[in-house]
């Protein structure tokens, strides 16, 4: 499902049959009704084919996956010349920088006016500028719930523990559903002003 050499989910495309996307190219995620253990969020993505198809990712695909504590991969550790699992590996590095106080994620929660660590499945809804650069992405805080919209690079939102230092921030609360579509997100998002905010988490 997650790749952790590529940064990549798996779905399928009704065109390619499968496809391989980075959490950049999510458009829209909505966690699924019920008691799922782990919770299933139901996604849409923008695929290589040009169109946007929906999929399914478990909680721990979404949020553990990336740090690598799903990985099976086996790699040769060239210290013990043993086969071992990457995940031990990535895993004891994910656990070390968030004790450190690194997050793998974060953005500016603009209600409390202050930068907050955060895990995927709080991401809502995401659209690409124009040139491709950057994300506007819908964030629902963990801590006190509004949601808030930031403008971060792509690789903040792809690559665990690499957040941008300043952030663009919509000064606006959003609705309690951020918006009702990808599209309307995309057109209030563009017609708003955005203020940069410094992300350190210090
Ligand atoms: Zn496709
Ligand atoms: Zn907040």
């Amino acid at each position: 499902m997650y790749d952790t050499l590529t940064s990549t989910y798996t779905f399928s495309c009704p065109i390619h049959g499968e496809t391989h996307v980075c959490l950049s190219r999510f458009r829209r995620l909505e966690r699924l009704p019920g008691a799922q253990h782990p919770a299933v969020y139901r996604v849409e993505f923008a695929c290589g084919c040009g169109g946007e198809h929906p999929g399914l990712v478990s909680h721990d695909d979404l949020d553990w996956a990336p740090l690598g504590l799903h990985d099976e991969t086996k790699f040769v550790n060239l210290m013990t010349s043993k086969v071992e699992a990457v995940a031990a590996e990535l895993s004891d590095v994910a656990a070390m920088r968030i004790k450190a106080g690194e997050w793998p994620w974060s953005f500016f929660c603009w209600p409390e006016e202050r930068p907050r660590p955060v895990y995927p499945s709080a991401f809502k809804l995401l659209a690409p500028t124009v040139s491709g650069d950057r994300v506007g992405l819908a964030v629902r805080c963990p801590v006190c719930g509004k949601v808030s919209v930031n403008l971060v690079s792509r690789a903040h939102v792809d690559v665990p523990f690499v957040n941008d230092r300043e952030v663009g921030v919509v000064e606006h609360v959003f609705g309690h559903d951020a918006a009702a579509s990808v599209e309307e997100f995309r057109a209030e998002l563009w017609s708003e002003s955005f203020d940069a905010r410094r992300l350190g988490l210090e």
